[in-house]
């Protein structure tokens, strides 16, 4: 795959890939159960066992992805709780390069997330990599998720571009598979999502560590 010659349109999920996942894995497995047990007075092990199991329930769907969910279902306030540990939100490590070198090459660039507005809006906040895209399109605005086909049309209507000379970048080999399924002609995955645990492996796809494998 050659970016600037066969390439119309680079669409690019956000955690995991334009992302550290370290962060939400922190905020979902660590800090969200501690704030439930504080809350229910549990301890961590039975505040972390009920969380899990209540995300075991939705997992894919789009109330796994939405804050109002988690707020209702755990009885936290999930959006001004992702304000404390913020700090956390950081770039993968070559983000920024990648970025500016789709920029420098004039190619329309999209984030497609599953990420609830909210969480979308403190990332940007965070990084300020706003300017870069053409437009930031968040699931939850067709209330279907990424692993549902009809999220794709969704997108192809939204922002009329021939998916087969499309490049999508995800860390989900599941979304990766939708996405070829809708017709997208060029598909990575990201080898390492979140900084702080080992390479993942992909069956299907290839796995770049690196935006400049693409070049
Ligand atoms: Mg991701």
């Amino acid at each position: 795959m050659f970016i600037e010659a066969e390439v119309d349109a680079v669409l690019l999920d956000m955690d995991g890939t334009l992302l550290d996942l370290h962060y939400d894995n922190h905020f979902w497995l660590e800090f969200i159960p501690q704030q439930y047990a504080l809350k229910h007075q549990l301890s961590i092990e039975q505040a972390k066992h009920h969380v899990y199991a209540q995300c075991n329930k939705v997992m894919g769907s789009i109330s796994w992805y939405c804050y109002d969910y988690w707020s209702d279902t755990l009885g936290l306030d999930i959006h001004a709780l992702q304000h404390k540990t913020k700090h956390k939100i950081q770039l993968r490590s070559d983000t920024l390069w990648f970025l500016d070198k789709l920029k420098q090459a004039n190619i329309p660039t999209y984030i497609l997330t599953n990420a609830h507005r909210s969480g979308v809006a403190l990332k940007m906040q965070q990084t300020e990599l706003t300017p870069y895209f053409n437009k930031i399109i968040s699931s939850h605005d067709y209330q279907i998720a990424k692993e549902n086909l009809r999220f794709w049309s969704a997108v192809k209507e939204e922002i009329g571009v021939d998916f087969s000379r499309c490049l999508f970048i995800d860390d989900s080999e599941k979304i990766l598979k939708v996405a070829e399924n809708a017709g997208v002609g060029f598909l990575r995955g990201i080898a390492t999502p979140d900084s702080e645990k080992p390479a993942q492996e992909m069956q299907a796809f290839k796995s770049i560590k690196y935006f400049s494998e693409l070049f």
